[in-house]
Formats: C-alpha cells, sequence, structure tokens
C-alpha cells in the first residue's frame, strides 16, 4: 500500500495526520547534514498543527511527497493516548518492571518501531496533561499536541514502522489508559507510591529541587563529578520538562564550589529562576477547555477568523488583493455568502493606501459606494502619525462602530516599513505587535502586502520579512494561474493554523467571486467533461473503449477508470456483453447528461 493510502486509512479512523520528513540512505530529506530527528519531523509550516483529516489535503501532501512518513497526531483531537517504549534508553527494561507491578497492559492496538522500540496506542486520556518524556527510563507518553510516526513509515535504519501481529487497530479497538500508568503520570494521585517511584519535578521548582538534591549530595561529601551524574539522572527522569543540560550541569558546579560541611541548600541564582518561572501564567488542558471556545470563530470561512490575523499576499496591481478584500468586506457588511461559505455579520473598518480617486472605483465595484456601515480611512491622512497611534485609532473606530473587521491594505505601507525597514524581522515583528494586541480585543485583522517577485509557497511569498508570516494565523497567497488562463481566474492558495494548507480556483463574475474548487478536482472535472463530451448520445452510435482511445488519445486504463465512474453516475450506458464479437460499447444517458 502506499504511504499515501496508509495516511488516508488512518485519517478515515479519524487520526489526523502530518506528512514527516523521511531518510535516504540514512540522511534526512529536510537536507540538514547534523538533523536531529531523520525521518520523524513534520515537513510543513506548522508542524503537527497542521494534522488534518482532510482526505484532498491529505491526497495533495503525498502527491507531493509520496515518500513522506505519516505521523499522526496524539490528544484529543485524534482520541489516542500513545506510549512510547524505546529500547535504546532502557525502555524495555522499564516496561518489564513496570508490567511485573502491574500486570500487562492491555490489549490495544500496538506497533514495533523502526528502532525496535514499541508504540502502545490507548484511547486518549485528559488526566495526562501534556506529553512526558521519559516517564520511566526510555518511556514516554504522547498526547495532546504530539504526534507518533505511524505504521507504514520508514526509519533512517530501512526498517518499516510496522502493527505487531493481532494488534493493528483493524483487529483490535483501542481501551483506555491503565489505571496503574494514570497514577504514574500524576503522582500526585498516587495512594501508596512505589518507594523506587520518585515524584515527578514540576516545571517551577526544578531548579531549587535539583539544587537542594545536590546540596544533599555535597554534604555527604560527594564530588562534582558524580553529583552531576546524578543530577543529570533525576533531571532526565523527574523533572517535567526536564531542564537542559548546561543548566543541571551549572547547578552541579555552583553547589560543589562549596565545602562539604558549608552548603547553602538554595543557590541564589536558581531562586532567581524559580521566581521567573512561577510569574509565569500555566494553563492546564481543563482551563483550556474552559477558557478557549471549541469552536473556530470564524468571521469569513475559513480565511479570517476572530481574534486572529489573516495576511493577503499577492502581486502589487496583478494578483487583485484589493477586490478580494473590498468584495470580502461587502460579504460581512451583510452577513452573505463569500466564495460559497458562511460569513458573520459585523461592521468594517478598513485602511486603505490608495488614493481615494482609484478606491472610490474599487469599492463601487464592491458595492460599497454610499454604504455608511464601512469605514474607511486614507494613508494619505495618516502621514506623521506612529503606527501605533494609528492601530489605536482603528481599535478605537473598530468599537464605536462596531466592527468586527479591520482591513489594513498594505501594512508596510501604514506602519512605515520601506526601504532597509522591509525586509528587517525586528521591524516587521514591532509592526505586527499593536495587531496582535488590538487582535486579543477580539478583532479580526486582516493585513494586505505585496508580493516579491520570485513566488513560493503562501507562507514565504509576502515581499520582505518572513517575521509576519510567522504571527499570521491564516496566509492567503493570491495569484493569477500563468499568462494562458482566463484573465479573471485566480489560485488562493492557503495555509492556516486552524486546517491545514489548501488550495482554490476563484472566478470574478458580475456578481463577485465564485468559488471554483481546487485546482486538481477542476482540472479532473475538465477532463470529465472533455471525454463525455467524446462519448455518442446515441445508443446507435455507441463507442467501444478502442474507438475512445484512437479519437481522445488517452490510454485505455485510464479510459477505463473514467468510464466505470461514469457509468457508476449514470452518466453513460454501455451495450454489447464485454467479449469478442460484442466489445461493449458506450453512450450517453441521455436522461443525466445535461
Ligand atoms: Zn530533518
Amino acid at each position: 500500500m502506499t504511504k499515501k493510502n496508509i495516511a488516508l486509512r488512518a485519517a478515515r479512523r479519524g487520526w489526523p495526520v502530518i506528512p514527516l520528513n523521511w531518510a535516504m540512505n540514512g540522511r534526512c530529506s529536510c537536507n540538514d547534514l547534523n538533523c536531529s530527528s531523520v525521518g520523524k519531523h513534520p515537513i510543513t509550516a506548522h508542524g503537527v498543527k497542521d494534522a488534518t483529516t482532510k482526505r484532498s489535503t491529505i491526497r495533495r501532501w503525498w502527491h507531493e511527497f509520496p515518500k513522506a512518513n505519516i505521523g499522526v497526531a496524539t490528544g484529543m483531537v485524534s482520541n489516542l493516548t500513545v506510549l512510547d517504549v524505546d529500547p535504546r534508553h532502557g525502555g524495555e527494561n522499564s516496561l518489564r518492571r513496570f508490567e511485573k507491578q502491574n500486570g500487562p497492559l492491555p490489549n490495544g492496538p500496538a506497533a514495533r518501531t523502526g528502532s525496535g522500540g514499541f508504540h502502545y496506542y490507548f484511547k486518549y486520556s485528559p488526566e495526562i496533561v501534556g506529553n512526558k518524556i521519559a516517564l520511566m527510563p526510555g518511556i514516554d507518553v504522547k498526547t495532546d499536541g504530539g504526534y507518533v510516526v505511524h505504521p507504514g513509515s520508514r526509519h533512517k535504519s530501512g526498517k518499516r514502522y510496522v502493527w505487531l501481529l493481532g494488534r493493528s487497530p483493524k483487529k483490535v479497538s483501542t481501551v483506555p489508559v491503565p489505571e496503574s500508568l494514570l497514577r504514574l503520570t500524576n503522582p500526585a494521585k498516587a495512594p501508596n507510591k512505589a518507594p523506587e517511584c520518585e515524584p515527578m519535578i514540576p516545571e517551577g521548582g526544578r531548579n531549587s529541587t535539583l539544587a537542594s538534591l545536590a546540596g544533599t549530595m555535597r554534604s555527604r561529601g560527594m564530588t562534582y563529578e558524580a553529583i552531576e551524574a546524578a543530577l543529570l539522572e533525576d533531571n532526565s527522569l523527574r523533572c517535567d520538562p526536564p531542564l537542559p543540560d548546561f543548566e543541571v550541569r551549572n547547578i552541579a558546579r555552583s553547589i560543589s564550589q562549596y565545602a562539604s560541611g558549608d552548603v547553602r541548600i538554595l543557590s541564589s541564582t536558581s531562586k532567581d529562576d524559580d521566581e521567573k518561572e512561577r510569574k509565569l501564567h500555566f494553563r492546564t488542558g481543563k482551563q483550556i477547555a474552559v477558557e478557549a471556545p471549541a469552536k473556530v470563530p470564524w468571521l469569513v470561512r475559513p480565511f479570517v477568523v476572530i481574534g486572529g490575523i489573516t495576511e493577503v499576499d499577492g502581486k502589487v496591481k496583478l494578483a487583485g488583493k484589493t477586490t478580494f478584500l473590498t468584495y470580502m468586506a461587502a460579504a460581512v457588511l451583510d452577513g452573505s455568502l463569500f466564495l460559497g461559505q458562511q460569513t458573520s455579520q459585523t461592521n468594517v473598518v478598513y485602511l486603505t493606501e490608495q488614493h481615494l480617486v482609484s478606491f472610490r472605483a474599487a469599492i463601487e465595484r464592491a458595492n460599497l459606494l454610499g454604504r455608511s456601515d464601512f469605514h474607511v480611512l486614507n494613508w494619505t491622512d495618516t502621514i506623521g502619525v506612529k503606527w501605533k497611534s494609528i492601530v489605536q485609532a482603528a481599535v478605537t473606530e473598530c468599537k464605536r462602530q462596531n466592527a468586527k473587521l479591520l482591513i489594513v491594505d498594505t501594512l508596510p505601507q501604514f506602519a512605515g516599513l520601506v526601504g532597509d525597514k522591509k525586509n528587517n524581522s525586528g521591524d516587521a515583528l514591532e509592526a505586527m505587535r499593536p495587531l496582535q494586541e488590538a487582535a486579543k480585543l477580539g478583532i479580526a485583522i486582516v493585513i494586505a502586502r505585496h508580493e516579491r517577485k520570485s513566488g513560493g509557497s503562501a507562507a514565504d511569498s509576502g515581499r520582505g520579512s518572513s517575521a509576519f508570516a510567522g504571527i499570521a494565523d491564516i496566509i492567503l497567497s493570491i495569484r493569477r494561474q500563468g499568462e494562458n488562463q482566463p484573465r479573471n481566474i485566480r489560485l488562493i492558495q492557503k495555509e492556516s493554523r486552524f486546517d491545514g494548507p489548501d488550495e482554490l480556483l476563484v472566478e470574478l463574475t458580475d456578481e463577485g467571486y465564485r468559488a471554483l474548487g481546487a485546482p486538481g478536482e477542476v482540472a479532473r472535472q475538465r477532463a470529465a467533461d472533455d471525454l463525455l463530451s467524446a462519448i455518442p448520445q446515441s445508443r446507435k452510435e455507441a463507442m467501444t473503449i478502442e474507438d475512445l482511445a484512437a479519437s481522445t488519445g488517452k490510454k485505455r486504463a485510464y479510459l477505463q477508470r473514467f468510464l466505470d465512474h461514469l457509468e457508476a453516475n449514470r452518466k453513460i450506458l454501455k451495450r454489447g456483453r464485454g467479449r469478442k464479437g460484442s466489445p461493449f460499447r458506450y453512450f450517453q444517458n441521455e436522461i443525466h447528461s445535461a
């Protein structure tokens, strides 16, 4: 089975997938000779956040990267919590010890990894918060925000990840994480801890706990080397997540400076670090479940989200960014469909860099001229005003007019990112900051940028710094599809934190934009239409597949698939018996071929 089909099958189970890099002769397809995660890290821009069950996206990914390994997102999105047993770090021994104490793991889906380890797939458990690294030596738990390499993928060693015999998800279904394992991931819950199972050290207490342990060791007369070794082990086994090794070494070094009889338990630096850690507000998965909306709050599905930033890129004048944005604004003002998708009604504040004369023409086309719920700020009126103050004024106007959509066309012009500043990521980040603040107030922000000449993917097509793209939640790139395509057709490429990359062909008509569909589907539909028109209309003139191959120049196998498809949809009928002397002959079904 191809990687694509394996990915599609996983998606059919409800497991969102992402394409991962793959190994070629032990080297990673990312081309980084020092890659530390050969054949295992995601190809897409936002990593596991891009994981999807959407078939068209999956097909396109593996069409582009047929060799890509398959990643499956773990956690609530897939209803999976996966136990990852790595033999190179003693995982098998740990598991053996665990099973001796608690009985064998229940019989759910399980895979052998390319490195000879195991993945045990369980039902998602919300009680396990965050991915646990080294829960036991060599044993990790993957849940929300994590992913695992799915069977069918190939390890850098050349070995495949495979389901264990009788343990594929087709044969057995996922079972809940056993209570014994839950206790291990959350030691606070353990009624009577096994003596060899020491409590985990959470963030906010790692520095001080390790320093205190080091102090105890030093007071017992242990050497620096011994303290360092013990601390590194404690750090990797008990700290959640572990501190970087160099920080652990620093703790060992600073404590070892004291004579064994004169150890102050805490070094002052580690106290400061703990203080800093505590000031940061961490949310549990439970809190996020309450605080964050479960549904994406779309303003214009799937392009603009309330509280988010959408970037629209396209070549100066040619792409039609302003046309796109003004038509979108018109749909939002009416709460009507845009490109066949729902919008939610709100007023609009629009910052334009165009002269009012040319902008007047643009909004006239989009039926915005004369409207009193469409509020425009012209760039020439902002000259000499700081960008921060412009945003402030725009936010105030949004509040006053009850507008939830703010469009900045274009951002570099309004933010004063000209000359060298255009390419400076520091300036770009600074320009985005006031907009991020505005988004936090529940405003949907759309920024336009002129695309540089070379093009590229949606995420890096904007002119200047890619820092914008890192902050934007959704990036749209609008372009013409080449010289021989109709002038009113545009390709919109979308990269999004919400539903992965996508492509859409749109046509600008007198009534506004019309969605034509994904480019591949459009081409397929066109091919199907062409083929259908080559098939005779009357039963009398019915043609054999050979005749059709001769008249269309298409291969037999290709034609057969199409004919089967058309026949299944009752678009065509056939006569004949499908054997020598009486071959099948096809003709259009007049009832169904409009
Ligand atoms: Zn790599």
